[in-house]
C-alpha cells in the first residue's frame, strides 16, 4: 500500500459488447475523501464503468488500482484482458462497497444478518465484533429499531439505507453507487440522499452515478459527465453547472430543468 496513492485509480478503461464499444477509454483518479458524481444520459456507459471498476465486467483494456494496489490482468489469446488472480479480485472487490439501484438485500435474512453475513463469512471477522459494528452502522443510517426485520417489511428507502449500511460493514476503501435513488418513490429519495450526504461529510471516498442534480451540485466535489463512452466533461460542480465549461453538459442539464 502506498500512502500517497489515490484511493482509486482508473486508467484508459475500454469495454465493448460485441460490435458496440461502450467505454472508449475512461480514466479517473479518486483521492481520499473525493465525492465524484458521474452523470450522463441513459446508455452512456455509467453502469458499465462502475461494473468494470469492481470487475463485475472485465475491461478489454485499461488499469485499475485500489489504494495503490493494481489489479493484475493478463491478455487472453483474443487480446482481451482477464484478471490473473481470483483471490486478489475477491479481496479488492470487498474494498469497493457497491450500492445498486435495486436494493439487493438477501430476503431470507434480517437486516442485521444482512450486515454481518459478508464480514463474518468472507472477511472471517469475529461475529461479536461484526454485530457491534453493524448496530452502530444501523444507528447511523437511522435503522437501529429495524435490525430484526426482514427486508420485505421495510420501505424502499429503508431497504436502500440498509443496503448502504451493509456495504459499509465491509469497511470499504471506496463506495460505488449506481443510481441509488432511481427506483424509489419520490418521497423516499430524500432520506437516502441525506445518508449519502452524511457519508460525504465524513470524508468517505465515493463514486456516485446519479440523476440527482442537487446531489451532484451541492455534495460532490467533482463531476464527470459521460457521453457516448467518453468523459465529455470533468470538473468541479461550479465549473460545470455555473461556468458552463462544457456546452454539451449545459444542454444535458437543461433537460433536468437546471440552467447552466
Ligand atoms: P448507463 O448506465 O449509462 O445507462 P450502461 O452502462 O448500462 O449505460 O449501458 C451502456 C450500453 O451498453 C447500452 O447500450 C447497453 O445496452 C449496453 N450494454 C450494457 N451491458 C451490456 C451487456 N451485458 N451486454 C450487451 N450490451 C450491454
Ligand atoms: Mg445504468
Amino acid at each position: 500500500m502506498n500512502a500517497i496513492a489515490p484511493a482509486l485509480s482508473v486508467k484508459n478503461v475500454q469495454k465493448s459488447f460485441g460490435p458496440l464499444q461502450v467505454l472508449k477509454g475512461i480514466s479517473v483518479d479518486a483521492h481520499e475523501g473525493d465525492v465524484i458524481s458521474i452523470l450522463g444520459s441513459s446508455g452512456s456507459g455509467k453502469s458499465t464503468f462502475l461494473r468494470c471498476i469492481n470487475l463485475l465486467e472485465t475491461p478489454d483494456e485499461g488499469e485499475i488500482s485500489v489504494a495503490g494496489e493494481k489489479i493484475d490482468m493478463r491478455k487472453r489469446p483474443s487480446g482481451r484482458l482477464e484478471p490473473s488472480d481470483r483471490r486478489q479480485v475477491d479481496r479488492i472487490r470487498s474494498e469497493l462497497g457497491m450500492v445498486f439501484q435495486g436494493f439487493n438485500l438477501w430476503s431470507h435474512m434480517t437486516v442485521l444478518e444482512n450486515l454481518i453475513e459478508a464480514p463474518v463469512h468472507v472477511q472471517k471477522r469475529k461475529r461479536a465484533e461484526c454485530i457491534g459494528e453493524a448496530e452502530s452502522l444501523l444507528e447511523r443510517v437511522g435503522l437501529a429499531d429495524k435490525r430484526n426485520h426482514y427486508p420485505a417489511h421495510l420501505s424502499g428507502g429503508q431497504q436502500q439505507r440498509a443496503a448502504i449500511a451493509r456495504a459499509l460493514a465491509m469497511r470499504p476503501k471506496v463506495m460505488l453507487f449506481d443510481e441509488p435513488t432511481s427506483a424509489l418513490d419520490p418521497e423516499l429519495v430524500g432520506e437516502v440522499l441525506r445518508v449519502m450526504r452524511t457519508l460525504a461529510e465524513e470524508g468517505r471516498t465515493m463514486l456516485v452515478v446519479t440523476h440527482e442534480m442537487g446531489f451532484a451540485r451541492n455534495v460532490s466535489n467533482r463531476v464527470l459527465y459521460l457521453h457516448q463512452g467518453r468523459v465529455e466533461a470533468d470538473g468541479t460542480p461550479d465549473e460545470l453547472f455555473n461556468q458552463g465549461k462544457s456546452e454539451r453538459f449545459s444542454q444535458f442539464i437543461t433537460g433536468f430543468g437546471q440552467a447552466a
